[in-house]
């Protein structure tokens, strides 16, 4: 067994993993980067947030290039190669995931390719191909991700499954039953209707993203309404048959069919756990919650002082962009610099469409917490641009503090929401008020006026819109 030393070892190489070893190399330290599989950037840049949002691309330009026959242009029924389509998702990962075996070159970081577990407070084993080398270390970091909720009653079957099969993108089905109206079944969704597939949502709770608020969420249930087969809320999937001629799936709760319905494929997509479970965490004593998360302190220090904990595995929100940011901090406490994990705010995004995005507090959770908060909604259907560009149905909608008129949140529900959000997000981490947004000047005509536009409504001087 080879031996390997390094000053931080950082396990797992998602958005968590790589960002906290650059960073870690940056500031001058010798670092070792473990990944069982043979290319960088984890759920994000592999199975996640970049495959998905390459094919949503796709499906935008298809729905875009249909809805224009209203506005005089047709470009006739779309052909589809999905060989191609596939191709070019494909492309895309390679050249982010190449980007970052470039950049970890750069920098020295040694990447170590095999499964690490824990052997000592100081030692990581990595075995790949049979083979078992030993990591030791000054701190490590654990940045091991996490992994997808299985539905246990199932079948195995290759019709059915998760949002890593749903990406590879093997077929089209006639008919597809997406288990779980939350972001990631809704993006897939969103992806399979623009190829053709008819699509039904299975939901348990009484809205779709059920962490949004309802009034945003709402645009997109009533956009989609009309494209999709059937969206089931309040109901849940309690058996499914795998027959020849496809999938018979039972259904129980508010809008449950009668009787068995048949789809030709089904995407689970219920959840994601951490994989605090796998990686012999007590090995090193550190403490792993019953659910599979790893507790830290604001510096991502978990209970033992030299080993670190980011990303998905440290809790909720699940986001490529918050674990990055504790990359950072985990990466520049280690270097001996004064950094927290202190975010006022961190923004969520499904990339449906349209988009629903929200930052801050939601109007559910100011309510829960007894804040005296005021909103300020500007639907728009007064907004030139989104008149201009045929997509009326959404609102930009800020929540302030009655006490201070400072913003404490935000939805956006539209095209490109995801994009927008980031002012809002700004905004607070700034504490800005109403009036330092409405009198923020907005390029006319842009969707983002819509922020100012919500922020006036608030002080009620919005006047002369669109
Ligand atoms: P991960 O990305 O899970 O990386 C962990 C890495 O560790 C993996 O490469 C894994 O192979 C490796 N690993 C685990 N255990 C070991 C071990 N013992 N030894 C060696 N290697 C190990 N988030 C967003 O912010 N925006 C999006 O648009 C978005 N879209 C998504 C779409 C989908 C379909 C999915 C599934 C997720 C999406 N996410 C999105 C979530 C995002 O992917 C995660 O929040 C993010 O990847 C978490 O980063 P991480 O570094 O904590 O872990």
């Amino acid at each position: 067994m080879s031996n390997l030393h390094a000053q931080v070892v950082v396990l797992g190489s998602g958005p968590g993993g790589y960002n906290a070893a650059f960073r870690a190399a940056d500031l001058g330290m010798d670092v070792i980067l473990i990944e069982k599989y043979d290319t960088l950037g984890g759920v994000c840049l592999n199975v996640g947030c970049i495959p998905s949002k390459a094919l949503l691309h796709t499906a935008k330009v298809i729905d875009e290039a249909e809805e224009m026959s209203a506005h005089g242009v047709s470009f006739g029924k779309p052909k589809f190669d999905i060989d191609k389509i596939r191709d070019y998702k494909d492309g895309v990962i390679k050249q982010l995931t190449g980007g970052l075996a470039g950049m970890a070159k750069g920098r020295k970081v040694k990447t170590v390719q095999g499964y690490g577990k824990f052997t000592g407070a100081n030692e990581i084993e990595v075995e790949h191909d049979g083979k078992k080398q030993k990591v030791t270390f000054d701190n490590a970091i654990i940045a091991a991700g996490s992994r997808v909720v299985d539905l246990p009653f199932l079948p195995e079957d290759d019709r059915i499954v998760d949002s890593t099969g749903a990406l590879e993108l093997r077929e089209v089905p006639k008919h597809m039953l997406v288990i779980g109206g939350g972001i990631i079944g809704l993006e897939m969704a969103t992806v399979y209707r623009a190829l053709g597939a008819k699509i039904t949502v299975v939901e348990m709770a009484d809205q779709m993203i059920p962490a949004a608020d309802k009034d945003v969420v709402k645009v997109l249930e009533k956009y989609v309404k009309g494209k999709y087969e059937n969206i089931l809320m309040e109901t849940s999937v309690t058996k499914v048959d795998a027959k020849k001629d496809g999938l018979y799936v039972t259904f129980e709760g508010k809008n449950a069919p009668e009787k068995p319905q048949k789809f030709d494929m089904i995407l689970s997509a219920v959840g994601r756990r951490p994989n605090g479970d796998l990686i012999d965490a007590d090995k090193a004593g550190v403490e792993v919650t019953e659910r599979g998360f790893i507790n830290t302190d604001k510096q991502m220090r978990t209970n033992v002082p030299h080993i670190y904990a980011i990303g998905d595995i440290v809790g909720q929100p699940m986001l490529a962009h918050k674990a990055t940011a504790e990359s950072h901090v985990a990466a520049e406490v280690i270097a001996g610099k004064k950094h927290y994990f202190d975010p006022l705010t961190i923004p969520s995004v499904a990339y449906t469409d349209p988009e629903v995005a929200w930052v801050g507090l939601t109007e559910k959770e100011a309510k829960e917490q007894g804040v005296d908060y005021g909103v300020g909604k500007f639907p728009w259907a007064a907004s030139g641009r989104a008149i201009g560009v045929d997509r009326k149905e959404g609102f930009t909608k800020l929540l302030f503090d009655k006490k201070n008129n400072r913003v404490i949140g935000g939805a956006i529900v539209g095209v490109n929401a995801g994009e927008l959000i980031a002012e809002v997000g700004l905004a607070i981490e700034m504490g800005c008020d109403a009036e330092d947004i409405g009198l923020t000047i907005h390029a006319h005509p842009t969707l983002s006026e819509s922020v100012s536009f919500a922020a006036e409504v608030y002080e009620g001087v919005c006047t002369d819109l669109p």
